[in-house]
């Protein structure tokens, strides 16, 4: 689950990181008046998505005052950045920036540790640095049982700033960072910039807070700060039919019933040639309903050139997934071709109810897929 920035501004602040203050406006009018309450001096517009590169995309506006801030407002709400609209924006005082850091902290799968990395070369250009100039980002993996220690916060934060009161106060947010990703079960937390200003003091100035999912039922205040206008809309949609999608940016529409076997289908469309336009698993539940979300969701895709369906039966029964599959059709006409893999409990029950309305159901997983992706190359 994404974060706003200004919701992760909130987390950052309360753990003691310092972050200058701001408020959040939905109108012109109220960005105008945050400017005013802030002293009507020089303050930052910055658009609240689901989105990184807002900078650059020129949702990020720095206005001399008040009158200022509300025309930046009045472009910037209702923007699109990276197909997501603008619904809010963050009004705070402008920073007089000497010095962009980077300060992040992501679980890595590789070391199985959350790992801390920090650059100098911090600010928009972040992605080119990563890519270009790997040397410049210092990577550290953390031993979950005895969290960041003081010495390797300081060691990393030296490699930032040379002034050593700066640097004690990087190791410091380092630390803080790291008790807050902790404490909201993130995947991932960033500061970027983390920034000097000209009086040498270091704040954070934009915050990025990946939530893990799996964290969300234990948390349920952090869960409460999910934004659904934010997310895409078929994601919306599948969480409320208590699907497990991901969208993807292929051709293949899949729909399997185990989040195994949904991978595997991936790397068998992958591997054939073919590119999945989702990750979508109904789940063990026998419930002809969860089809009918699950192809609504699907064929909604306007990128989707071919639907492949991979059922392999245990709780789920063929019957009730073949049911599923003739209720929508019914429902909804599809547009696009349909290959359907059926193998398992109430097999011969499912294939037959197929039969009967009109599709064909095969058995070989292999076969199935190269269909599917055929399908989609011939669409
Ligand atoms: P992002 O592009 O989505 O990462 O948005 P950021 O919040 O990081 O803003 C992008 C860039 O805008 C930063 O790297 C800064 O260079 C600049 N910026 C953001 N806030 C301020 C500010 O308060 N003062 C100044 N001078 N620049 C800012
Ligand atoms: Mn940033």
């Amino acid at each position: 689950m994404n974060l706003h920035e200004y919701q992760a501004r909130d987390i950052l602040r309360r753990h003691g990181i310092p972050v200058p203050p701001g408020e959040v406006a939905t109108t012109v009018a109220e960005a105008r008046a945050i400017a005013v309450r802030l002293g009507g001096g020089p303050v930052v517009v910055k658009a609240q998505v689901h989105a990184g590169g807002r900078g650059k995309a020129g949702g990020v506006k720095l206005a001399a005052n008040a009158d200022e801030a509300a025309a930046h407002a009045a472009k910037i709400l209702g923007m699109t950045i990276k197909s997501l609209t603008v619904r809010q924006v963050l009004v705070a005082p402008a920073a007089d920036i000497a010095s962009e850091s980077y300060v992040g902290i992501i679980v890595d799968r590789t070391s199985q540790r959350p790992v801390l990395m920090v650059s100098a070369a911090g600010g928009i250009d972040i992605e080119e640095v990563a890519a270009k100039t790997p040397e410049k980002i210092h990577r550290l993996a953390i031993d979950p049982r005895y969290g960041l220690l003081p010495h390797q916060g300081l060691g990393l934060a030296l490699t930032l700033y040379r002034d050593i009161a700066q640097a004690r106060a990087a190791a410091d947010i380092m630390q803080r960072l790291y008790t807050a990703f902790y404490a909201v079960g993130a995947s991932l937390a960033e500061i970027n910039p983390l920034a000097t200003t000209r009086d040498g003091a270091v704040a954070a100035l934009d915050a990025k807070i990946v939530i893990d999912d799996n964290e969300l039922e234990r948390r349920p205040e952090i869960a409460a700060l999910r934004d659904s206008s934010a997310d895409a809309p078929s994601e919306v949609a599948a969480r409320e039919a208590g699907l497990t999608f991901i969208k993807l940016d292929g051709t293949v529409g899949c729909c399997v019933n185990g989040a195994g076997l949904a991978m595997a289908t991936m790397d068998l469309v992958k591997y054939y040639g073919g590119e999945p336009a989702n990750f979508l698993d109904i789940g063990g539940s026998s419930n002809p309903q969860k089809v009918v979300s699950a192809l609504r969701i699907i064929t909604a895709d306007p990128s989707v050139r071919a639907i492949l369906f991979n059922i392999f039966g245990g709780i789920t029964r063929g019957d009730d997934v073949a049911n599923g599959i003739v209720q929508a059709t019914s429902g909804f006409p599809l547009k696009v071709p349909l290959v359907i893999r059926l193998t398992g409990t109430n097999q011969e029950l499912g294939v037959q109810i197929l039969t009967q309305a009109g599709f064909s159901a095969l058995t070989d997983m292999d076969e199935a897929v190269k269909q599917a992706v055929a399908r989609a190359r011939a669409a």
